[in-house]
């Protein structure tokens, strides 16, 4: 064996922070409203910060909460916090009390950092959260009540009162060190509790150079990067470290999900590349033609299906697809990214339609394989084929935070994903459906994924989710909840009309229900267990 020469440099977050300072000082960061900062303000204020962090005796290795949407001191935070070695646990402000307590207490966040308007949801559970040593206001235009208690502080105070840490953060990490943990997500388990995934420098690192990578997404120092996907949700997709690893231009849209405030900032910033989960895109879609949308080179859907005919639509009307992104929080989390190569330029449009509709090829250094259910052999890689989907890679999980016993992963160290795809003979993977999604009628399965689909190209459909319901002769059959577009008249026999063409004859649901929305997660997507919920 032969050791190659060459420096062993560890791979951190501290890095951007003297990359942003050096070549990208002008760029911006824009959040809602009209606030718009510098990346040398940002890189200021991340410098007061590892101060303020050191100031208020927080160890090294103890996890630094954020309750907080997505805005340029949450930024700020991103860079301080890992950059001194603490850890980033953003947490998800939709969780209910109990979820929030029970991951705040698991992670035994030492402090918790919350956006003022977001005060009434954490504040409540602050007593029962006693480790928690301080709360950390993050100003915004709110005027929700700041509790009078010596534990609350004021973020710009304590950033304006503090002295930035001169030395090169970077040169603090030793080579080892790049294993360090930097972040920690929660991921909602649809057993048992929240578990935490544990990011490290170089696992964000890696994935960040991958979200770099030509050809898939590609950020590149042009953009004009809007993570619409929450800051909490796996770090927005790596998008935020992406954009100032590149020194794009970022727009941070703050906790408001109106589409009319999405789209005006898009246009107003000239995005060129925004990212969310479908049920976004759906909800922008009614509105998309009063708007300037011309800047954009890519939009990302991920977190959830994105149905070939919503992605269509925006291609029609704003001349981009809606690109794929699978992944999971314990793949950091985009392990594949959808579109076509260069063999597909002259193939027939239905052809392109097709691919754009798969999930993708993975990212570079994220090996996938399938795993057949029922004996664990590994399908042919024909396209058809299907097997549980398993994923290996330096920005995969290895294991959850504090958890001793899992079989989330094989052996051999692969995460076992639970969701059930193909991959073709290029590396294409098409995801079928999630294990737990499955329709099993007759002995047979149905595919929700593609059921939903096929009942989504109906012109007067504006979201769908199908669920099992119980059934004494068959075991399951597929119930499809429907949320039509606003002023449609579209009948359950118009809608079964429609289908009947597209899927064998005993996938048509046994029902259509029409509702005025659909429950959502935490993260924004469809919440098929609360449908389910209702079925039984
Ligand atoms: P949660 O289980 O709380 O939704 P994640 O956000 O980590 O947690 O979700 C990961 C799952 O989301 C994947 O296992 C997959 O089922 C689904 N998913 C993510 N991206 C896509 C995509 N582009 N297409 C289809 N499903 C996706």
């Amino acid at each position: 064996m032969l050791t190659g020469l060459m420096q062993p440099r560890p791979l951190t977050i501290a890095h951007l922070v003297e990359r942003l300072e050096q070549l990208f000082a002008h760029k911006t960061v824009a959040t809602a409203g009209t606030e718009r900062v510098t990346y040398a303000e940002v890189a200021d204020h991340a410098r007061r910060l590892a101060t303020v962090l050191d100031d208020l005796d927080v160890p090294v290795g103890a996890r630094v909460a954020t309750f907080a949407s997505n805005n340029r001191r949450h930024l700020e935070l991103y860079l301080a916090v890992p950059a001194t070695k603490r850890v980033l646990h953003t947490l998800n402000i939709r969780l209910s009390a109990e979820h929030l307590e029970y991951i705040v207490d698991h992670a035994e966040d030492d402090v918790v950092f919350v956006e003022r308007a977001l005060l009434p949801r954490i504040w409540p559970s602050a007593e029962r959260l006693s480790r928690v040593r301080h709360w950390i206001v993050l100003p915004d235009d709110s005027d929700a009540a700041v509790p009078a208690d010596p534990r609350v502080l004021d973020y710009d105070e304590l950033v304006a009162g503090a002295a930035p840490y001169r030395g090169c953060l970077e040169d603090a990490f030793a080579a080892e060190e790049e294993n360090l943990a930097a972040g920690l997500c929660y991921t909602s388990g649809t057993t048992g509790p929240p578990k935490g995934v544990l990011y490290s420098h170089r696992s964000t690192m890696l994935h960040c150079l991958g979200t770099l990578a030509a050809g898939l997404v590609g950020i590149a120092e042009s953009d004009v990067v809007m993570p619409i996907v929450p800051m909490f949700h796996a770090n927005a997709w790596g998008l935020p470290y992406g954009a100032m690893l590149a020194g794009a231009a970022l727009v941070l849209p703050g906790p408001s999900a109106e589409p009319e405030h999405l789209l005006s900032l898009m246009a107003r910033e000239r995005v060129t590349l925004a990212a969310a989960v479908p049920t976004v895109w759906t909800s922008l879609l009614p509105r998309l033609d009063d708007h300037d949308l011309s800047g954009l080179r890519m939009l990302l859907g991920g977190g959830a299906a994105v149905p070939a005919s919503l992605s269509e639509a925006y291609r029609a009307r704003v001349g981009l697809p809606l690109t794929h992104s699978w992944g999971m929080t314990e793949v950091s989390p985009v392990g594949a990214i959808g579109g076509t190569r260069s063999r597909h330029a002259g193939a027939a449009e239905e052809e392109q339609v097709a691919v754009r509709a798969a999930q993708g090829q993975p990212m570079p250094l994220v090996r996938l394989r399938l795993s057949d259910v029922e004996d664990g052999h590994e399908p042919p890689r024909d396209g058809r084929s299907i097997g549980e989907l398993q994923v290996a890679g330096p920005w995969v999980a290895s294991g959850y935070f504090r958890v001793e016993a899992t079989d989330a992963f094989t052996e051999d160290g692969w995460l076992r994903t639970g969701d059930l795809a193909t991959i073709d003979g290029e590396g294409y993977v098409r995801l079928a459906d999630r294990m737990k999604d499955l329709i099993k009628s007759g002995g047979e399965w149905i595919s929700s994924v593609e059921l939903e689909a096929a009942i989504a190209s109906h012109p007067d459909v504006a979201e769908v989710a199908v669920v099992a319901r119980p059934d004494p002769r068959w075991g399951e059959r597929p119930i499809a909840y429907v949320v039509l577009r606003e002023g449609s008249a579209t009948s359950a026999d118009d809608l079964a009309r429609h289908v009947s063409p597209l899927v064998a004859r005993w996938w048509l649901p046994d029902e259509f229900v029409f509702m005025p929305v659909l429950p959502k997660t935490g993260t924004g997507k469809l919440s098929k267990s609360a449908l389910r919920a209702r079925t039984a």
